[in-house]
């Protein structure tokens, strides 16, 4: 009898750990498992805030696939271009591929909601490449301002905006806070000429935590020098800056030589562009991840919609669960090979925690409130334990996070 052949796209949080979950639990010569991924490396998209500030390398943030792949899954390097469920392939840049499990992890995107010349001229925070590009930019920014000469000096190239104070937002402020004095130091900048706002759309800041934490990194992002426009959104990007508007017909303009997106993520555009349904590149997906009406597909990640019929709103798109659904779908293909009943996806939420910069943090962890230094310290375990379920103590010792101040 024929192998059935597992197809997983993606080599995200969703996709490598279904692979690294299978190679784990599958017997050998059981089925034909391929991982398919534009990049030869993972990146681990929750760090993508520190590489994009300069604050970390995007070395650091990232890892080869294969290092973590054993003979039972074959890695394939191509980039998706769609997915034809009906007749079971997917077509890549490396030409097409057949399956008769697929497993779609192609992660987010950033969503601009439509507004004018954001795609533009707006940097955003979804890859590694992205990250590096607007790391450069600010560098080059910071270049460009010290080779004007002292009466032509353009301040405006020391403003930065970034739009949207959600968990992205958020971390990504608190990095370039440390990172800032660093620049004006590398740049013979004074601190007092860089300006950094941050614009949000609703009444306030991360409104999932308690007006205690948001206080709390508020004060703390306001201290290191960021400014806020709270109930403000971002109307238009132009090369120039950002319009803002500020009332019914109040406009403001801030003219800023970088502008940074951190304002929302959508599904991958390839899940919208199939005959998979969706909404906004998100699969509703049955209990046990599989996509309703074609059985043999499963949905992990941010391009999954899931409900949490408790709290009566969908699951964040996080990696955390992502993670834990990779775990559930591993487990299910294996169940349907042998011609087991599949299982109920159930997360075990844990908690969340938010950065503010390598040594601060705000977070709800089982129930309990945490800032400072704790928090800044439970989030490296949890980013060294998202290294440890996919690579061992071994990728831990590589990339994991030991500077505890
Ligand atoms: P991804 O991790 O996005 O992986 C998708 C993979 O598919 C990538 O390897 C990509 O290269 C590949 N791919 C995409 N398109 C194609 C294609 N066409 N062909 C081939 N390959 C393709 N969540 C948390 O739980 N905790 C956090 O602290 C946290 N911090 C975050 C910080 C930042 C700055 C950001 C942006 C997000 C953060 N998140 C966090 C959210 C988290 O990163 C996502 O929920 C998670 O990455 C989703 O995992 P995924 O596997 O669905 O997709
Ligand atoms: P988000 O959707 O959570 O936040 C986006 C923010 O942008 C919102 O506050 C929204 O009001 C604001 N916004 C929307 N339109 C705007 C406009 N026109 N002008 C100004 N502001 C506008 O997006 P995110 O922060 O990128 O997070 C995406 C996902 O990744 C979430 O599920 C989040 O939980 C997860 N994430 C988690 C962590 C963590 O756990 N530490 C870190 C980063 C991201």
């Amino acid at each position: 009898m024929n192998r059935p052949k597992i197809l997983i796209l993606g080599a995200g949080y969703g996709g490598l750990t279904t692979a690294v979950n299978l190679q784990k639990k599958i017997g050998s010569n059981v089925a034909d498992i391929t991982i398919v991924n534009k990049n030869s490396y993972h990146y681990e998209s929750t760090w993508l805030h520190e590489a994009s500030a300069g604050t970390l390398s995007p070395e650091k943030v990232r890892y080869d696939i294969q290092s973590v792949l054993n003979n039972k899954v074959n890695f394939v390097q191509a980039a998706v271009e769609s997915i034809d469920a009906t007749n079971k392939k997917v077509i890549t840049d490396a030409g097409e591929m057949s399956y008769d499990y697929l497993v779609v992890g192609l992660g987010f995107e950033g969503e601009t909601f439509g507004i004018e010349g954001l795609d533009k001229f707006a940097f955003g925070i979804s890859d590694v490449n992205e990250a590096r590009k607007l790391r450069d930019h600010i560098n080059s920014q910071f270049a460009e301002w010290a080779s004007q000469a002292p009466a032509e000096k353009d301040d405006t190239l020391l403003t930065i905006v970034v739009g949207g104070a959600g968990f992205t937002g958020i971390e990504f402020l608190g990095e370039l806070a440390n990172r800032i004095p660093e620049l004006c130091k590398e740049y013979d900048a004074p601190q007092e000429k860089v300006r950094v706002v941050c614009v949000e759309a609703a009444p306030t800041v991360l409104p999932m935590f308690s007006r205690e934490l948001v206080e709390y990194a508020v004060g703390y992002l306001t201290k290191k020098g960021i400014e806020f426009s709270i109930g403000t959104p971002v109307v238009q990007a132009t090369p120039e800056g950002v319009k803002i508007k500020k009332g019914e017909e109040e406009f403001e303009f801030i003219k800023a030589g970088t502008v940074v997106w951190a304002a929302g993520v959508r599904g991958s555009r390839i899940v919208e562009e199939s005959d998979i349904p969706s909404k906004r590149a998100r699969v509703a997906v049955d209990k046990d991840l599989r996509v309703p009406g074609f059985p043999e597909v499963f949905i992990v990640g941010d391009c999954a919609f899931l409900m949490n019929e408790e709290a009566g709103r969908p699951y964040p798109t996080t990696a955390q669960i992502a993670m834990q659904q990779a775990i559930t779908v591993a487990e299910n293909l294996i169940a349907l090979i042998e011609g087991k009943d599949t299982k109920e996806f159930v997360p075990a939420l844990k908690g969340t925690v938010c950065s503010l910069g390598d040594s601060d943090a705000i977070g709800e962890v089982f129930g309990k409130e945490i800032t400072g230094k704790s928090a800044s310290f439970m989030k490296k375990v949890i980013d060294n334990r998202a290294l440890y379920m996919v690579g061992g103590a071994g990728l831990v010792l590589k990339k994991g996070k030991f500077n505890v101040l």
